[in-house]
């Protein structure tokens, strides 16, 4: 691919740019529920300005922009090192869920509140026995008039409690093939039936929740895709949410190997060989990804759709990041095990980055069957 930007493009990095210098929001403040809060506000200020949900098509409130600008825009995002909207669940699959396999009264109805961050969205798709085997999920929801009751568990579930709306996906038919017997639901959090309960994380926040459906009611129209096509809307879910993990990745990357060189100046390690080869081997590594991600953006080009080498990103981009922190923690000594330092938080939160949005072992599985085309598992 081509990798200069044309006039257009640079024109609008330039926008983003200035856009991020003159309204940067500052340091995200500590604390959970400040630190959502700060988020809403941004995201509130970035919908005003029109750069909420940028890849949006434009018709349903989005800038309608290129896959080069969605990319720009990530990078200069990272670059400035601006706080994610609140909303990001919401915006990264909820909406383009609904977009993609919506009615249009659902369109109507959820679309702008996700973009401007009024309503906040969580994803209720894996379960105490069921993540990677997401077709194994044991939640049911039985049909009565005019809607739906859903009962069982939910877990990981994040910002559930700061949510309006669940994509949930519910097992509907106990006969049917475990893909087939499943739909997919909005359902409305703010409901007796709907009870959540907050996970404690290795880093002290409680991002995530366990949630409790119990019998909680889900009307008709909430019903995303058709009864019983669950696990098509739920894919489309997941690639939407592993096309987003990528955007940025390699600028953010980049810009937090800068910070580790200054570090490992500020220490005097310069020229401490095996810290000089860790360096080395990072940046070549943050390299391969930006390459990497240039390539899988090209494919996309063609296609239209984020395509399965994506996995091999999300696979280089969790170590990556693992490895650069502990890096940096090993630089700092004891200073690294202490609670609250940037660094020792990157460290922890970068624990879940090969866990979340699937696993490394899920990303080998897929580049061996669908990239290498070796044999299927099973
Ligand atoms: C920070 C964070 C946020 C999350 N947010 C959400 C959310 O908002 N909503 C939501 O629904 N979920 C969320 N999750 C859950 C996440 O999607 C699951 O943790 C993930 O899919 C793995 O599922 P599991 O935890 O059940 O592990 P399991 O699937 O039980 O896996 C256990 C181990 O076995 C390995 N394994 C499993 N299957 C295979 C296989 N076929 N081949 C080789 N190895 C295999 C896995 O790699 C893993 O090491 C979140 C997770 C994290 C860490």
């Amino acid at each position: 691919m081509d990798l200069t930007l044309n006039d257009s493009e640079a024109a609008f990095r330039d926008e983003v740019r200035t856009w991020l210098e003159a309204n940067h929001p500052g340091e995200e403040p500590a604390g959970d529920i400040e630190a959502f809060k700060f988020r809403r506000a941004w995201q509130k200020q970035m919908h005003e300005a029109g750069w909420a949900g940028i890849s949006w098509p434009k018709e349903f409130g989005g800038r309608g922009a290129t896959l080069i600008e969605q990319a720009i825009f990530a990078g200069e995002m990272a670059r400035a090192d601006a706080p994610s909207p609140a909303n990001i669940l919401g915006l990264v699959m909820g909406g383009p869920v609904i977009m993609a396999h919506g009615t249009d009264e659902q369109k109507e109805r959820w679309l702008e509140p996700i973009l401007s961050g009024e309503e906040i969205w969580c994803q209720g798709f894996s379960e105490p026995e069921s993540g990677s085997d997401l077709a194994s999920l044991k939640t049911k929801a039985v049909k009565e008039n005019g809607g739906w009751r859903a009962t069982g568990q939910k877990v990981w579930t994040t910002f559930a409690h700061e949510s309006k709306w669940c994509m949930l996906v519910a097992r509907t038919d106990q006969e049917a093939p475990k893909h087939k017997g499943l739909t997919y639901f909005i359902c409305d959090m703010e409901q007796e039936g709907v009870e959540i309960r907050p996970l404690v994380q290795i880093t002290g926040e409680a991002e995530f929740n366990e949630v409790f459906f119990e019998g909680a009611y889900i009307p008709d129209e909430n019903v995303v895709g058709g009864e019983g096509n669950g696990w098509m809307v739920a894919i489309t879910t997941l690639m939407n949410e592993r096309a987003g993990l990528g955007g940025g990745a390699a600028v953010a990357i980049s810009r937090d190997l800068g910070r580790l060189v200054e570090l490992i100046k500020e220490h005097d390690l310069q020229d401490d060989p095996v810290v000089r080869q860790k360096v080395a081997d990072l940046s070549i590594r943050a390299e391969a990804l930006r390459l990497g991600g240039m390539r899988a953006l090209t494919a996309q080009m063609k296609t239209g759709i984020p395509g399965p080498e994506g996995s091999i990103g999300k696979w280089e981009w969790a170590k990556l990041n693992q490895d650069l922190a502990e890096l940096a923690c090993d630089v700092l000594g004891v200073e690294g095990l202490e609670k609250g330092g940037p660094w020792t938080y990157k460290m922890l939160r970068s624990r879940a980055n090969s866990i979340e949005g699937g696993t490394t072992e899920v990303m080998k599985n897929i580049i061996a069957e669908r990239v290498l085309g070796l044999p299927r598992l099973r």
